[in-house]
């Protein structure tokens, strides 16, 4: 998981570039106006600007955490060591699709959004360690993954990440915005889908084997 710091910082920098609508941006003119917030310093800072944009999920009394102080060495992350690679160690049966280079899985439960898919190398790579071939192919295969997802009737649009902190092997999220639900607009929909209840299991298998078929159907 990222950390506290840059999960904040990210979601003020992409949530005002990326969600659209009446009163879901900051007012930036404001924002010059906010004290410094302060690093470590024992003071709680204000609120930021978001926690009142329509895709924040959470409302009432909120009160941010106290930084932790930086730790001096990072820690090793999921799979740092091959030989302890989760993903180098599961078979192709798990994986929804997979070809030469790479695979595609999705959690083992259907969660509140329509689809969430993984795509990942099938070498033990993270995404500085790609080859020009292996980032030509991430690229194309982002772009047909996006469509596919795009196309089912369920889904809005469709959101990829990649979080470097958790896992060693190179993980690359879709994730899809049902249709019409303008609240989950931006970058808050990651925990809008542990919040939803989850869509009908028929659903969501059908939803995953229409994208298998879609990578499959060169
Ligand atoms: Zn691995």
């Amino acid at each position: 998981m990222v950390s506290t710091l840059a999960f904040m910082g990210y979601f003020s920098m992409v949530a005002a570039a990326s969600t659209p609508g009446p009163n879901s941006k900051p007012d930036l003119a404001n924002q010059s106006t906010r004290p410094p917030t302060p690093r470590a310093s024992g003071v709680r800072p204000a609120l930021p600007a978001f926690v009142d944009w329509p895709a924040f999920p959470f409302e009432g009394d909120l009160r941010i955490k106290p930084l932790q102080e930086p730790v001096p060495a990072e820690p090793p992350r999921r799979g740092d060591r091959q030989e302890q690679c989760a993903a180098c160690h599961t078979p192709d049966s798990v994986y929804l699709w997979s070809n030469e280079r790479w695979r595609l899985k999705s959690p083992p439960a259907p969660s509140g959004l329509p689809v969430v898919v993984i795509l990942e190398p099938r070498a033990h790579l993270d995404l500085g360690d790609l080859s020009t071939m292996h980032a030509a192919e991430l690229g194309v295969l982002t772009v047909r993954l996006e469509r596919a997802i795009r196309s089912l009737e369920s889904v809005a649009q469709v959101h990829v990440n990649r979080w470097g902190d958790g896992t060693a092997h190179l993980q690359q999220w879709f994730l899809a915005r049902p249709h019409g639900y303008l609240q989950l607009r931006g970058p808050f929909m990651t925990m809008w889908d542990e919040i939803l209840p989850p869509v009908e299991e028929h659903e969501w298998k059908m939803n995953l084997e229409y994208i298998a078929a879609w990578l499959s159907d060169d």
